[in-house]
């Protein structure tokens, strides 16, 4: 993408804000920075939880009631928008879910297709996984954080607990629960490249070496397969906006948005991953990256 370009726009009564920076590409959000605050972390012991911190006698912080998150999920639902919740804790999940449902349950019929986001879900309580497919809404994982850390041993496992910290980040169980998982990259902090968190999202382990930390074994059953993860930062993310039909995959007939790498990531070891290059970058079946040394 190109320099950033915001334009500010008023829509229903509220600012949205378009990103022109890119061909084709725009983004709406909400400018009211209130209304995006319903999460915390875990190392602050800030992130809403459905049960008290290990190392703290409470639960997090909830920065909406429910009843107010209800009615301002609801108002932008019936906007017709997508929503994106940015939800780290299994309470602020569950309150999350649960302003959707409510959303839904009222809102017109003409808006229960849309298709909606939860992202970091950092921890989701077993029993609010099936709402994801139940609710239209797929979960977006930021999974180049999915390894052990200094970060895991030395912040997450005093607040949460080894049984908390080994559910972190999901993926594998919101799958089986039937929900739609993107790859995503959170906001604009740690690795962006999509290799990197398919990799750790494989072996839960650092994409650049094993670190002191890497014999702690954590996310004893959270390991995916590449085909998913693939598929987690392509059809899916077309799923999400309603473009499935048209990109999100290699078909007769589909537009060509693809990237082309230097090797095959199937008959590499899973290590190496994380190393593959890109030689060539199609978008809309424009060349819009070459690599120098390639002809
Ligand atoms: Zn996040």
């Amino acid at each position: 993408m190109g320099t950033f370009h915001h334009d500010r726009h008023e829509l229903h009564g509220i600012t949205v804000v378009v990103d022109t920076s890119g061909p084709e590409i725009f983004v709406g959000r909400c400018d009211d920075m209130d209304d995006r605050q319903i999460l915390g972390v875990f190392e602050g012991e800030t992130g809403a939880m459905l049960t008290p911190y290990d190392n703290a006698p409470h639960k997090g912080v909830l920065n909406r009631s429910p009843d107010d998150l209800n009615k301002r999920v609801a108002r932008y639902y019936d906007m017709g928008m997508q929503l994106h919740f940015h939800t780290v804790g299994d309470g602020a999940v569950r309150a999350a879910l649960d302003a959707l449902e409510y959303a839904r349950e009222r809102g017109s019929e003409e808006h229960r297709n849309l298709r909606h986001t939860f992202s970091h879900l950092g921890l989701v309580d077993p029993t609010d996984m099936p709402r994801f497919a139940e609710l239209n809404a797929a979960a977006s994982f930021t999974l180049a954080w999915g390894d052990t850390t200094e970060w895991t041993i030395n912040l997450e496992l005093p607040a949460l607990g080894r049984e908390r910290v080994a559910r972190l980040y999901p993926i594998r169980s919101l799958l089986a629960a039937g929900a739609v998982v993107l790859g995503g990259s959170d906001w604009i902090y740690g690795d962006l490249d999509p290799l990197v968190s398919i990799e750790t999202g494989i072996t839960r382990d650092d994409a650049y070496g094993p670190i002191s930390t890497s014999d702690f074994e954590v996310f004893d059953d959270e390991t995916d397969e590449l085909a998913t993860l693939i598929d987690a930062y392509t059809i899916n993310g077309a799923w999400q906006l309603h473009a499935e039909e048209r990109s999100g995959s290699i078909e007769v007939g589909k537009r060509a948005d693809m990237v082309i790498y230097d090797r095959n990531l199937f008959e590499i070891p899973t290590g190496e991953i994380s190393e593959a290059t890109v030689d060539l970058t199609l978008f809309d079946g424009r060349v819009v990256y070459r690599r120098p040394d390639k002809r």
